[in-house]
């Protein structure tokens, strides 16, 4: 029997590292900026002219997110959410912060030398920075797909393998590998060669075994930093619905170029821009028909029609 590997629900209290660390400043929760999108629960169903109705609770909030690489402000201003079970893009022009931004989500930022954070990430309400968080088990629980596929030099099986076998997972190995690998809809190709190196297969097949990869540690989210810009067409359309599968159960954070693959693939759409400082900020945040078809700020449209970027 296959083991069904479902996303992780444990709170925040429950991924925090030995309390052997000085706890951090509250985060500021003070009244969310005009480009974060007003909860439903804070509309009047009279003034929105129909019945109550609750929005899911954000999985990912960013409270007045400020990211410096040493002196310089890479991004500024961040107060946007990102919903559950949804697939939201970052799109922009290039260098305008959308891989910083979408790193600051599982602080894989900090393995940078000189790196500063101010401001808050919260992850079901509670912030990633939290000094007694510990940044692997946030990476446990969210996880990662780079823009060139990335195996380990092993076979198939135990680049499925590794961060389970890392984190001490106790069930049942060969079923956690098989159901993360028919998630991501490459069982089927390497069944008959689970001890061939992932090195050997397909740059698309190499990406499906890396989202596998990230699916065996059981995260509830999946960052994808470009994740077809080293593919094919073909390949980049098997990503694609992969990734409307995926939604189902993961909540997932998209950082593409391809603004053609944002208006496919997303259910929201933040657009970022960079001040004259070189800060990037979030111009716009939307559903992605809305981005695309009527957005507010001139200078989104600006953008999606094509006049820079
Ligand atoms: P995008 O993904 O939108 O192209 P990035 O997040 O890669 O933008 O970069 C945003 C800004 O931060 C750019 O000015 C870039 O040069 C700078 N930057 C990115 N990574 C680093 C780093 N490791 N050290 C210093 N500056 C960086």
């Amino acid at each position: 029997m296959v083991t069904e590997p479902g996303p992780g629900r444990e709170t925040m209290s429950q991924i925090a590292a030995p309390p052997d660390l000085e706890p951090a400043a509250e985060p500021a929760r003070e009244a969310p900026s005009a480009s974060r999108r007003e909860p439903a629960s804070e509309r009047s169903p009279e003034a929105a002219g129909r019945s109550p109705e609750r929005r899911p609770e954000p999985v990912i909030e960013f409270r007045d997110l400020h990211f410096y690489y040493g002196a310089f402000r890479a991004v500024k201003d961040i107060n946007i959410s990102i919903e559950p079970q949804k697939i939201t893009a970052l799109i922009g022009p290039s260098g305008c912060g959308k891989s910083t931004l979408l790193r600051t989500i599982n602080r894989m930022n900090d393995l940078i030398p000189g790196i500063r954070t101010e401001g808050a990430v919260l992850y079901h309400g509670e912030n990633l920075y939290d000094r007694d968080v510990d940044p692997v088990e946030v990476r446990r629980r969210i996880g990662m797909v780079f823009q060139k596929p990335n195996p380990f030099p092993k076979s198939i099986y135990d680049n499925v393998a590794f961060g389970p076998r890392v984190t001490g997972y106790a069930g049942n190995l060969d079923d956690l590998v098989e159901s993360s690998l028919r998630r991501a809809a490459i069982w089927d190709e390497v069944k008959d060669k689970l001890k061939q190196s992932g090195l050997a297969l397909s740059g698309g097949q190499q990406q499906r075994l890396c989202i596998a990869r990230a699916i065996a540690t059981s995260p509830d989210v999946i960052l994808m930093d470009e994740p077809c810009s080293a593919l094919d067409p073909r390949s980049t359309l098997q990503i694609e619905d992969l990734m409307a599968e995926l939604k189902q159960n993961y909540t997932i954070v998209i950082v593409t170029h391809n603004m053609q693959q944002a208006a496919r693939a997303s259910d929201y759409t933040a657009f970022m821009n960079m001040d004259e400082d070189r800060a990037g900020y979030v111009v716009e945040q939307d559903a992605t028909i809305e981005i695309f078809t009527n957005p507010k700020e001139q200078m989104t449209e600006d953008y999606v029609s094509g006049r820079f970027g």
